[in-house]
């Protein structure tokens, strides 16, 4: 088996707000560690414990890689566009049902501030509701 020669990928850490600078250690195109970017302004070369073992789910085998929707009782894989229009009107419904009210949205940590913003921006605009949270208060 050949073996490609092991690189450093710099990014940022996926797992906080925080926003810490991270290099990804890869071999043969698997993620084998991680260590911080001691030039990094936000960590200045440290990581908490989710930085530096937080990875291995990008390699999980159970990680979902395609939109499931529920047909007759069992997940079925679908295209982004069947899973888009299928949330789109379940959403609609619902509205119309049962008023913007019964629609809550729920951000996510691991969400960049312009994701957050567009999120609020989707509850307040096109479901008119003020139920705006996010996980960082659960
Ligand atoms: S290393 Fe820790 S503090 Fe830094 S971004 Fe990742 S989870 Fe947040």
């Amino acid at each position: 088996m050949k073996h490609e020669k092991p690189e450093k990928v710099l990014t940022i850490c996926p797992f906080c707000g925080g926003g810490c600078g991270i290099y990804l250690n890869i071999e043969d195109g698997k993620i084998t560690g991680t260590e911080p970017d001691k030039l990094h302004p936000v960590n200045e070369g440290e990581l908490c414990v989710k930085g530096y073992y937080g990875y291995e789910y990008v390699q999980d085998s159970r990680r979902l890689t395609s939109p499931l929707v529920k047909k007759e009782g069992s997940f079925v894989s679908v295209s982004w566009d069947e899973a888009l229009d299928y949330v789109a009107e379940r959403l609609k419904t619902i509205k119309q049902e049962s008023g913007p009210d019964a629609f809550a949205l729920f951000t996510s940590a691991r969400s960049i501030s312009e994701d957050n913003y567009i999120a609020q921006k989707f509850a307040r605009a096109v479901m008119g509701t003020n139920n705006v949270d996010h996980c960082a208060r659960l």
